[in-house]
């Protein structure tokens, strides 16, 4: 289980090595993605709080990379944070997620990316429940969910 120590320790020594890269221009991701998509995983921007289709979601799946399709939350981990974007404790394999310090807007954050093609997710913070005490904030823009077929 990852823990707000292996975050940092990530963000300032480096990152575990991704089973795979996916590497595009931005013409390339610009004509497979939405404008929205777009904005958030390739220029950083963040949707507004409440507003992504992933936020209220409760289906038994997978959370996908909007951009590559790699799988980076199970749908086991989410939790209702309040906070108006999709919450999760843990990625689904330490080496699905990127950590990198984030100076801007005179904060120190830590934000998350996809280790495969380096879509920005989010952020994460140390104020998520036990036992991991981790919250991933997501944009709902930046993934997709698979979901988990039912076999009744
Ligand atoms: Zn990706």
């Amino acid at each position: 289980m990852l823990t707000w120590k292996d975050v940092i320790h990530f963000s300032v020594n480096g990152n575990p090595e991704p089973d795979k890269r996916v590497e595009k221009t931005e013409q390339e991701w610009k004509e497979v993605l939405t404008p929205e998509q777009f904005r958030v995983t390739r220029k950083k921007g963040t949707e507004a709080p409440h507003s992504g289709a992933l936020c209220t979601a409760h289906d038994a799946g997978k959370y996908e990379c909007i951009c590559c399709g790699t799988p980076l939350f199970d749908s086991t981990i989410k939790f209702e944070s309040g906070t108006g974007w999709p919450s999760f404790t843990q990625p689904i394999k330490k080496n699905a997620i990127k950590y990198h310090k984030d100076s801007s807007f005179g904060m120190i954050r830590v934000e998350v990316l996809c280790n495969t093609c380096d879509a920005h997710l989010g952020h994460i913070f140390p104020d998520g429940p036990e036992p991991s005490g981790l919250r991933y904030c997501i944009n709902s823009e930046s993934m997709q969910l698979e979901k988990e077929e039912s076999h009744d």
